[in-house]
């Protein structure tokens, strides 16, 4: 791996799944019996804020308890030691990357422990745990706080999500774990990457709509088997 010029990693949360962080489609994926297509949408900040926080506040207390594992920390490594350009595109807004050492990254769907507010826009870190109050406000102005996240139906940042197609369109090597590769505009960056030519490895325990491209896929958990290279 090491020869390979340009290295773009892309996560999803399959890769936190070890960490004890649940994924949206597993069997864990609901909370009170609701769907996370039916909670991450602004229909549904709209109709009920409060809901659609106190699950928010329950996945960031989840995620305050969990730990990177040995997937997160084998990432962060390749970072470390690759000489070539490398980029991390995660999906994942739980931090947990960061936590486990990795710099050079995009997190696409932004990031569990920032707060933005609906009315005058202002956006911070807030890892306040748990709120007073369900909604939160804004210290500024009063108006309603959202998770910093990008819900289903809501467009990608801009600059995030071009720094990633550039890295895809342009990379030797790119290394797919832990997602579903249905979330689109995401699930383009495999397909690009295979277009411009790069070899493309697959870390999943499940077969997934980019398994007929990829070059290699490596079943398994993300923690044993990017753990074992290690
Ligand atoms: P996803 O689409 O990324 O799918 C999860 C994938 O992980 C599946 O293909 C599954 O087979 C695979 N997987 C499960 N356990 C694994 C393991 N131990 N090692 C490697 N792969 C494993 O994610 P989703 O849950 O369908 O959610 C869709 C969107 O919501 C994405 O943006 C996702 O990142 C986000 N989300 C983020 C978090 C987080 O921040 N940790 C959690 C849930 C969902
Ligand atoms: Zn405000």
């Amino acid at each position: 791996m090491d020869d390979a010029g340009s290295v773009v990693v892309l996560t999803g949360a399959g890769v936190s799944a070890e960490s004890g962080v649940p994924t949206f489609r597993g069997e864990d994926g609901l909370w009170r019996n609701f769907r996370a297509e039916e909670l991450a949408t602004p229909g549904a900040f709209a109709r009920d804020a409060k809901l659609v926080w106190e699950w928010y506040q329950w996945r960031r207390e989840l995620v305050a308890a969990c730990k990177p594992n040995p997937g997160h920390e084998f990432i962060a490594r390749l970072e470390r030691e690759h000489r070539g350009d490398f980029l991390l595109v995660t999906q994942n807004v739980d931090g947990l990357h960061r936590l486990a050492g990795s710099s050079k990254l995009v997190e696409v769907h932004g990031d569990i422990w920032q707060v933005r507010c609906t009315s005058c826009g202002s956006s911070r870190e807030d890892r306040t745990l748990p709120f007073p109050e369900l909604p939160p406000k804004c210290d500024g102005c009063g108006g309603l706080l959202r998770p910093g996240v990008v819900w289903f139906g809501e467009a990608l940042p801009e600059e995030a999500i071009g720094r990633a197609f550039a890295a895809a369109n342009s990379c030797d090597l790119m290394l797919v774990v832990g997602t579903s590769a249905v979330v689109y505009p995401v699930a383009y960056l495999p397909e690009l990457a295979k277009d411009a030519g790069a070899y493309v490895i697959e870390v999943n325990p499940d077969e997934t709509p980019l398994t007929p491209r990829a070059d290699e896929s490596w079943r398994g958990k993300a923690g044993e088997v990017l753990g074992g290279l290690l």
